[in-house]
């Protein structure tokens, strides 16, 4: 009997929970800062999907939070334009730099999810 040979999909192609898996590990080890991780431990989803779950907004952190308003910033998601943003409903603005780390790992995870579906479909 002949093994069957695969090939190996690259590095990048990650399925949801192998990802989720490796990033768990790579963040124990302290290897993955958790504000860069592509999925949430939380919601064992890509983080671009439950980002506007209010558990991802932190007053202390200031991850989706406006200070000025005291309140959480809304999240918009285009999947066909690969765009993500994140503002504050009141005053139009409240970024900060949690917030613009979280927008960036939302865009590599919406990136990281579509070579997933596209890897799995081939
Ligand atoms: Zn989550
Ligand atoms: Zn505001």
């Amino acid at each position: 009997m002949t093994a069957t040979t695969r090939t190996a999909a690259p590095d990048r192609v990650r399925s949801l929970p192998v990802l989720l898996a490796t990033e768990d590990d790579a963040e124990d080890m302290g290897l993955l800062a958790p504000d860069d991780r592509l999925t949430c431990h939380v919601h064992g989803r890509w983080i671009h999907q439950c980002a506007a779950s209010p558990l991802h907004v932190s007053p202390v952190t200031r991850h989706r939070w406006c200070r000025d308003c005291r309140a959480p910033l809304a999240v918009a998601v285009d999947e066909l334009a690969v765009a993500v943003s994140m503002s504050c409903p009141r005053c139009g603005h409240g970024g900060s730099a949690a917030t613009a780390r979280l927008t960036t790992a939302c865009r590599a995870s919406l990136v990281a999810e579509r070579a997933a579906r596209y890897a799995s479909a081939v």
